[in-house]
């Protein structure tokens, strides 16, 4: 394994920004993981750990210590009763799993198609789309544990998986380096209704709901994903770029008088989520090209950012400000940001 240095994490972030990182190592083995940590101890140096970078917004200062890129690569399979297993390592990308899984049959992460990244972050975030969610399959998630100094495998209810959450972006944040993860498909079938969006695409394109593949709901969701979201590999962004702002009921009710096309989704905690997406066009900013930055809003999803033509993540956090600053004078909501800010 090789450690470079000064390497531009631009080009590890699907946003495309971000300076230098001082130390860069790709690890393809346990043992790489040990000799770059190792590396980062004794150099007195700070650690990230990187996927592909979907999520992660790199600043124009860079990372002053060592970036450890997953690469650890690979996938077993074994299928018996019905039941399809896999152990994938972190480096792997998670689409190509879902294509496999709906290729042999199984419904369970169909929904989870197109969504970017690696295997190992998606634990992370427990990624989710349309009504499924990565913790539906994951058995156990083999980890280094850095607090500790060893490799532990770590059971799906250990994990405390929640809505885009885990014990690996909460609690543990940066304790655990995921290097592989255990998965068991089973669902050989699938009931109606289904999101609108996936309905109104199946009538369509005159496919009975009833009887639909996991191919072809692969199919369905991956176009629905294209027209509503830019394709990483063509366009900079970082997908969802503000999260969905919770409100109480007494704070909904007197938003929703003045404002009654506002949408809303009651949580489990009483509370009720609205559509940041839905805030932004009601200013008139979806679609919003910013010349002075290079950033806009994505024409058919407002809650997407894109980079156009912005020279600096400065450039990224000034339009962030104007979106924050517009939406908060119409609805007294801030919102937050979705992907992670990279410490330096
Ligand atoms: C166009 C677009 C659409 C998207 N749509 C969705 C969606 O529908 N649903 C959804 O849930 N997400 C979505 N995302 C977000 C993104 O796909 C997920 O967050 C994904 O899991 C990030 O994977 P990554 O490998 O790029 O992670 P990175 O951005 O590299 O890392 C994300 C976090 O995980 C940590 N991490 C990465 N690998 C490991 C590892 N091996 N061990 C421990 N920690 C690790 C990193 O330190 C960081 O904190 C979208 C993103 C884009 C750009």
């Amino acid at each position: 394994m090789k450690i470079l240095e000064n390497v531009s994490l631009a080009q590890y972030s699907t946003m495309r920004l971000g300076g230098n990182a001082r130390y860069f190592a790709e690890v393809k083995s346990n043992d790489d993981l040990l000799g770059s940590l190792d590396f980062a101890k004794n150099n007195g140096l700070n650690f990230h750990v990187l996927g592909s970078g979907s999520n992660s917004i790199f600043q124009d200062t860079g990372f002053s210590g060592l970036v450890i890129a997953m690469r650890t690569m690979g996938a077993k399979e074994t299928e018996a009763n019905n039941e399809l297993q896999l152990t994938v390592g972190a480096g792997e990308i998670w689409d190509d799993i879902v294509k496999l899984s709906t290729h042999k049959g199984y419904f369970d992460v169909a929904s989870l198609s197109l969504i970017p990244g690696t295997v190992g972050a998606a634990p992370v975030q427990n990624i989710g789309a349309y009504g499924q969610q990565v913790s539906d399959v994951i058995d156990t998630v083999r980890a280094y544990d850095t607090s500790k100094g060893i490799f532990v495998e770590i059971s799906n209810k250990d994990c405390e998986f929640k809505y885009r959450k885990s014990r690996f972006n909460t609690t543990d944040k940066k304790r655990f380096i995921i290097t592989s993860v255990t998965m068991r498909f089973c669902r050989k079938n699938i009931a109606p209704p289904f999101y609108s969006d996936i309905t109104n695409y199946l009538q369509s394109h005159h496919i009975d709901e009833r009887t639909i593949t996991p191919i072809q709901l692969r199919e369905a969701i991956s176009n629905i994903r294209a027209v509503k979201l830019p394709d990483p590999a063509d366009i900079a962004s970082c997908g969802s770029f503000f999260k969905n702002p919770l409100v109480s009921e007494a704070e909904y009710s007197q938003l929703s008088t003045q404002f009654p096309e506002l949408k809303s989704h009651k949580t489990d905690d009483g509370n009720l989520k609205l559509y940041a997406g839905q805030l932004i066009e009601l200013c008139g900013l979806k679609g919003f090209h910013d010349q002075e930055t290079g950033m806009a809003t994505w024409k058919n999803q407002a809650l997407v950012v894109v980079n156009e033509s912005a020279k600096s993540t400065n450039d990224l956090l000034k339009f962030k400000k104007i979106i924050v600053t517009i939406v908060q004078k119409k609805f007294g909501i801030t919102l937050e940001q979705e992907p992670e800010i990279i410490a330096v």
